[in-house]
């Protein structure tokens, strides 16, 4: 396999003496180039000499989406402003927009990573890379553009949308690999059987970017279009941008490319790493960003390493897909919950359908309790509810390790919404 991308480590001890090389110019980066970064290392009592193995990671300050606002516009700047050669903005909808500046190194480093999650996903220069998300101030056209024309394969920069040119290209000009949100991805495998053109494509890999995709809506578009292999890549716009990680051929999780920043996975209450293989919040430290670097940040982006190896041989390390965010946790008996947690659990009985609800009481016994409501599958037989009930149940108690009380009503009772839908029915207090 062609590795132009990849690091070319020994072992796990080479790369974590290339981070803690990062790490070190990142702090001395930071405390002589940003006079915010500067203030929150004196006031944590940290100079760039303390900084001598990975384990002083612990003891520098976080930085948070908040600190990117109050910067407004061109927080977290690292160096001078004539070295920053663009900015990308985040698609935050309230307040003001997360602007991110790049050097031009940086803009290089953002497109060998994304280089690296194609090549990762066995893509050539012989490939032709139809691209179907949005382009202008968000990362995620230029990433997926850049990275393309990196690697030596033929971008197809169609943006989102506009379903007959997708088509038509699809057809026209034969592209090998299409990239798309995976609601996107399901809407392109339907319209082309309508529109009977699946023998006259040449679809062999769809990419998906970021939003969440279940095993079975992933089935559904991988068998539509016949396709050989569908991939998930990470990013944020925080982090470059897409592109930080890949999962591999073998999906056993997400390569993240632990070369270029660090990833903790800690407890979004206490801060403080999660046991291995716990979920919790990824907080990341950039180990050669320029322009914004990224000193312990907080992502609020919820998953959990995989600390066993790939079996398809790669060393750089895996964390699992993102189960959601740290905002929406809540925190029942002293055991913290993430409703990405109970998705996964509901959807590993089959009897179920994927809408539910959490509702949390505070009873008389000054105990509080959870009861999960869901809705039995689409054209299942409900006749046997206390069955299943009791298969919620258990599997919550044995994977959260909490108890719950479970209610099955039928399929399309539970409300449906257009935007974010309302999980969490919190009734304490
Ligand atoms: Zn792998």
């Amino acid at each position: 396999m062609n590795t132009t991308f990849m690091p070319q480590f020994k072992d796990i001890d080479q790369l974590f003496e290339h981070q803690l090389e990062g790490l070190k110019w990142t702090i001395d980066h930071t405390y002589n180039g940003s006079a915010f970064y500067k203030k929150q290392f004196e006031k944590a009592g940290i100079t760039p000499g303390d900084i001598t193995s990975l384990d002083d990671l612990n003891r520098l300050p976080f930085t948070t989406g908040n600190d990117l606002k109050e910067g407004y516009p061109l927080p977290l700047l690292s160096v001078p402003e004539r070295d920053v050669v663009r900015i990308h903005a985040s698609s935050g909808t309230t307040g003001k927009r997360k602007v991110l500046s790049y050097t031009q190194n940086d803009l290089i480093v953002w497109f060998d990573m994304f280089a690296r999650c194609y090549e990762m996903a066995g893509l050539t220069k012989e490939d032709r890379v139809q691209i179907a998300v949005g382009y202008g101030v968000w990362t995620a056209g230029m990433g997926f553009q850049l990275g393309c024309e990196r690697l030596g394969a033929m971008a197809v920069p169609v943006g989102p949308g506009n379903i007959d040119m997708q088509c038509q290209f699809l057809v026209d000009l034969q592209s090998t690999v299409f990239c798309c949100t995976a609601s996107m991805a399901l809407l392109m495998a339907e319209e082309i059987n309508k529109r009977g053109i699946k023998e006259q494509i040449n679809l062999k890999k769809i990419i998906l970017g970021s939003e969440r995709c279940s095993s079975a809506m992933r089935a559904k578009i991988k068998d539509l279009l016949g396709l050989e292999d569908m991939f998930d890549i990470t990013g944020m716009t925080e982090l470059y941008g897409p592109g930080t990680g890949l999962d591999c051929h073998k999906h056993e999780g997400i390569h993240y490319w632990a070369d270029k920043y660090i990833l903790e996975i800690l407890d979004p209450d206490t801060l403080k790493p999660v046991k291995d293989g716990d979920v919790g919040e990824m907080v990341v430290t950039t180990l050669c960003k320029e322009a914004a670097p990224l000193v312990r940040y907080r992502t609020r982006d919820l998953t959990r390493k995989i600390s066993r190896p790939c079996s398809c041989g790669n060393i750089l390390p895996m964390h699992d897909k993102i189960m959601g965010r740290s905002d929406d946790m809540i925190i029942l008996k002293g055991v913290n919950i993430y409703p990405g947690q109970i998705d996964e659990v509901l959807s590993s009985i089959p009897e179920v359908g994927s809408e539910y609800q959490l509702h949390l009481e505070r009873k008389a016994d000054g105990k509080d309790y959870m009861t999960i409501k869901t809705e039995s599958r689409q054209g299942s037989d409900s006749a046997d509810t206390e069955n299943i009930k009791a298969k919620i149940k258990k599997t919550i108690k044995s994977k959260i390790m909490v108890s719950c009380d479970a209610q099955i009503c039928a399929y399309g009772d539970l409300p449906r919404f257009e935007g974010k839908t309302r999980r969490i029915f919190d009734n304490r207090s």
